[in-house]
């Protein structure tokens, strides 16, 4: 292997779901629905696979990105053009990683909230960048981002700074103020904006997005997919959204990476943007999610965990520690053999140097049907 791809061991999703299967355990670790989509989404498939089936353009399927900068113009609080401001990808995923290949040079910082989603600082290596970290420190329920730890992480080797919100595996979702920080020192430093917005229509207090905070619009990429708010997590298809200096080089990138996304599922990407609104599909969906994270976390409070009430997102994050075990992973290893439930270990989104601090936490996803969540409190309660 290359020295880019040798330290890196195998991603926690996958060992943990298939420890969950091998003990026919209730996962959940892995963030993804485990129930079906909504028929409209299956509808627009179906469709759309009567329709083209050759490559799509580099920047997208017009219809898509349509879509795409019609749904953003308002919220991001200016009219999008489809070619010059929105980008296709393969999810999120690709957004990110074609982001880092187009912007980093070898050495460049890239500041990083701990916990993180796991592929940040992989994508940041890959691409020779540096990844410098700031930690979220639990507070009572929530997370606080300590501004002045996060002016000291900035310097003049600071080329990028991402930020996820609604967040994973926290589930904070970040504040007017904190987010107005992070522009704030963006400009001080001419440091670039990096938007993971998965979630975002899974809040439960206002989604905030930072590229519509003053100052930010020209130094910001605004990224997502439609895998969460579909509950369609195997389609990957995804989108950058930002000034036409930013996308260019965001498409070149992309154009070596998978030059073009699936044409099929573009197009069914597109009718669901379009149609969702019209549904009442997004309410729907955020009224679904706060009592599927309510009944799980009222299912561990009668469980020696402690959860720590997310803002959205997928995830619940506890506090294990009155379990007594060496650590989150000594703990995750076991759950599965012992009561039937798969969990993640926050180590996973954590540096090297810093995995202690996720030493007493447990992440759980809640993006499960009802029944699963109420075996699983059952199954955990066996832990009392
Ligand atoms: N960002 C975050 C924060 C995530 O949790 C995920 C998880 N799937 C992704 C990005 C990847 O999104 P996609 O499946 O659209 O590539
Ligand atoms: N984002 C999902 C999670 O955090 C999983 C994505 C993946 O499997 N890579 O669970």
């Amino acid at each position: 292997a290359s020295r880019r791809v040798a330290p890196f061991g195998e991603t926690v999703f996958a060992t943990y779901t298939r420890l969950a299967s091998e003990h026919g355990a209730v996962n959940l670790g892995q963030g993804f629905p485990d129930f079906a989509p909504p028929a409209f989404a299956l509808d627009a498939l179906a469709d759309a696979a009567a329709g083209a089936q050759q490559y799509a353009p580099l920047p997208g399927l017009p219809e898509l990105l349509e879509a795409v900068a019609d749904t953003l113009s308002e919220p991001l609080k200016r009219p999008l053009d489809p070619v010059q401001n929105v980008q296709i990808t393969v999810g999120a995923t690709e957004a990110l990683f074609a982001t880092m290949q187009a912007f980093l040079d070898p050495g460049d910082e890239v500041v990083l909230l701990e916990p993180f989603y796991d592929a940040y600082p992989a994508m940041v290596t890959m691409a020779g960048g540096v990844p410098v970290y700031v930690p979220l420190e639990p507070q009572g329920e929530d997370w606080v981002l300590d501004v002045d730890a996060l002016g000291r992480a900035f310097s003049a080797k600071t080329k990028a700074v991402v930020v996820n919100t609604p967040h994973n595996p926290t589930g904070k979702v970040f504040t007017a103020a904190e987010l107005g920080a992070v522009v704030a020192l963006a400009e001080r430093y001419g440091a670039l904006i990096v938007s993971d917005e998965v979630y975002e229509h899974i809040a439960f207090r206002p989604h905030v997005r930072v590229a519509s905070r003053p100052g930010a619009w020209e130094r910001t990429l605004t990224i997502s997919s439609i895998g969460k708010t579909f509950s369609v997590t195997g389609w990957k298809v995804g989108w950058a959204v930002g000034p036409p200096e930013l996308i260019t080089p965001l498409r070149r990138a992309h154009q070596w990476i998978p030059f073009a996304v699936a044409t099929p599922l573009q197009r069914a990407a597109a009718r669901l943007l379009r149609e969702a609104p019209g549904r009442g599909y997004y309410a729907e969906l955020g009224a679904r999610y706060r009592a599927k994270r309510d009944l799980l976390v009222a299912q561990l409070r009668k469980t020696p965990f402690r959860p720590l009430t997310p803002q959205g997102g997928y995830f619940v994050m506890a506090d294990s520690s009155a379990l007594g075990y060496r650590d989150d992973v000594a703990l995750c290893d076991d759950l599965p053999r012992r009561v039937g439930v798969a969990a993640i270990p926050p180590s996973a989104f954590y540096a090297p140097a810093h995995r202690a601090l996720a030493r007493g936490l447990v992440r759980f996803a809640y993006c499960k049907t009802d029944e699963a969540l109420l075996e699983a409190g059952g199954r955990l309660r066996g832990l009392g």
